[in-house]
């Protein structure tokens, strides 16, 4: 495979093999209690998905980390079909040492890889389910100063294991030259501390509409979202969005926050590249450690 599609510009054939298949993508919400992280998931189903809600499943997975619930739904994006799987992990918060508050998630991504390489071992390999999680939300608290050390702890846990998109939480809150301000402190922060985050790679032979696409979704990160699950009226619309005295902010309005740009990212433009990334890098460093240690 040389040189990577996006999702939506898979050749016909891929297509197909695809929907066949039924295309598998997991993400994972993480941060504080109280960021939104619920909300945002449910802001995501609402427009990335358009099941009754029967056909959303809810499980408690996993007996030693009770508090980590996968929602899963089938969606239907330009033609493909795709199973979604979004896990929300308790916040931080509700850890009695919050120093340690990467390990349960972090076991839970790695459970997913063993998972995943128990099935690589079979006999019978035809029938593989990847459960991995391809892209991990990470929510900062909409402070306005700079990253926390809780932050910083967190995603240098977890920047080997998993591909990391920062979003500042409850972005409403702050006002845009905040936002911008902010933002700009986050990116030194991860830079000072070598905290790798999700970087989709760019090709030579991309057509000028998708480099454009790819300029405008990455010059957002980390994206500033704001969630809501219900509607609120705006010049006589109904929209979703959180209303203030001053005015609507909308969640699907991009120059209100950059709702719309993630989720793109995540279910339209960026997916192949987010599984390839967890496939191809980190759960082969993390194969490789595994055998290497039972070898040693
Ligand atoms: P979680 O603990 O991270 O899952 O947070 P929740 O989704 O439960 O949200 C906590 C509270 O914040 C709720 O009262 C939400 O209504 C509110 N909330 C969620 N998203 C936003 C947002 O984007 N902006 C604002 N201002 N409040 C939000
Ligand atoms: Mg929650």
């Amino acid at each position: 495979l040389n040189g990577y599609v996006g999702f939506h510009n898979l050749p016909n054939q891929v297509h197909r093999k695809s929907v066949k298949k039924g295309f598998q993508f997991t993400i994972m919400v993480a941060g504080e209690s109280g960021l939104g992280k619920s909300t945002l998931i449910n802001t995501l189903f609402n427009t990335a998905l358009y099941p009754s809600k029967e056909n959303v499943e809810l499980t408690n997975e996993t007996p030693k980390t009770i508090d980590i619930q996968t929602i899963s739904t089938d969606i239907e994006e330009n033609g493909v079909q795709l199973k979604l799987t979004v896990i929300d992990t308790p916040g931080f918060g509700d850890f009695v040492n919050n120093e340690d508050c990467w390990r349960p998630i972090l076991s839970n991504i790695e459970a997913r890889f063993d998972a995943y390489l128990e099935q690589e071992n079979r006999v019978n390999r035809k029938r593989i389910v990847d459960s991995r999680v391809h892209a991990c939300l990470y929510f900062i608290a909409p402070t306005g100063h700079s990253l926390k050390p809780l932050d910083l702890e967190f995603m240098r846990r977890l920047t080997h294991r998993v591909n990391l998109i920062p979003v500042i939480a409850k972005s409403d809150i702050l006002t845009e030259d905040e936002i911008r301000g902010f933002k700009q402190r986050i990116l030194e922060d991860l830079h000072l501390n070598k905290i790798q985050i999700f970087q989709p790679p760019s090709y030579g032979n991309d057509d000028p509409e998708t480099v454009q696409e790819n300029k405008e979704i990455m010059a957002r990160i980390p994206f500033a979202v704001v969630g809501s699950d219900r509607e609120v009226e705006s010049n006589g619309k109904k929209v979703r969005g959180r209303k203030y005295p001053w005015g609507v902010i909308e969640v699907d309005n991009e120059e209100h926050c950059d709702f719309v740009k993630l989720r793109q990212m995540l279910i339209r433009t960026h997916m192949e590249e987010l599984k390839d990334y967890t496939n191809e890098v980190l759960y082969e460093n993390y194969r490789s450690q595994k055998l290497a240690a039972a070898a040693g």
